[in-house]
């Protein structure tokens, strides 16, 4: 049996490289736990050489962002040979923060390319911005995996895609503002359905969807009990060392 993912995406934080090694240095007292996971931290690119040094045998480097070309000259832009230097097997590609910036579709579809291409696991994030009685979410849903995935067809890199289900009206809340373990159910069997669209039965049965939106230690297990999720995507909670914890331990128990 696949081990449940958690990823941490920590965003624009801590706010120093002596706050992120005293978060490793506690989170490396549960590597026991941790190891019972298939555990990606995504820290500011700043952090990379000593976050990986730091998380060595327990989680694995991740990156927040991959560029959509793998050559050629881009100032500010760190390419998918760099990520591959430090380690990194696994990107958050197109996360609703970065759609927000303007990211579309397309350039979610050329950076998942890029990723596959690299060797890298690609963590494409969906969700919708808001729900309506009509259900138009779901059409938008569709539509941003059609679109997210357009070109890639090939089963070996279906296999390796993981989907991360984000609906953005839920992401930065409190806990109890996170979507019911119920609406995830369905949503978890809407993503699949039209995986299975893209890519065939067999292809979308193996590919993870995760949820991320307001996770942290209260309501991790009913949101990962009996939804088809195969793990989260955490924000917040992923710079608490408690919080963190005890998603993993959900993770583990449930
Ligand atoms: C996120 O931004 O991907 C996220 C899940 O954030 P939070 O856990 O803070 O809601």
């Amino acid at each position: 049996m696949a081990k449940p993912i958690l990823v941490a995406n920590w965003k624009n934080h801590p706010s120093s490289l002596k706050e992120a090694a005293d978060l490793l240095t506690t989170l490396s007292r549960r590597s026991m736990l941790y190891k019972k996971l298939s555990l990606y931290i995504a820290p500011p690119y700043t952090y990379f050489e000593s976050v990986s040094k730091r998380i060595k045998g327990f989680a694995n480097l991740a990156s927040q962002d991959v560029f959509f070309s793998a050559d050629g000259p881009h100032t500010g832009s760190v390419t998918p040979d760099i990520l591959k230097s430090f380690g990194v097997k696994l990107a958050i590609i197109g996360h609703s923060e970065r759609r927000a910036l303007g990211e579309t579709n397309e350039v979610v579809a050329t950076k998942l390319k890029t990723a596959f291409i690299a060797g890298i696991v690609p963590l494409l994030c969906i969700g919708e911005t808001s729900r309506d009685d009509e259900g138009n979410h779901l059409q938008f849903i569709q539509d941003q995996l059609k679109f997210s995935l357009e070109g890639i067809r090939r089963k070996e890199d279906a296999e390796k895609l993981i989907i991360a289900y984000e609906p953005v009206w839920a992401i930065g809340k409190r806990a109890s503002e996170a979507m019911s373990p119920t609406d995830l159910a369905e949503m978890v069997i809407f993503i699949k359905k039209a995986l299975t669209d893209i890519f065939g039965r067999d292809a979308a049965d193996v590919i993870p969807v995760l949820y991320g939106g307001s996770v942290d230690g209260s309501n991790a297990e009913p949101l990962y009990k009996e939804t088809g999720i195969r793990g989260f995507l955490v924000g917040r909670a992923s710079l608490k060392s408690k919080e963190f914890c005890e998603i993993a331990e959900a993770l583990i128990s449930s």
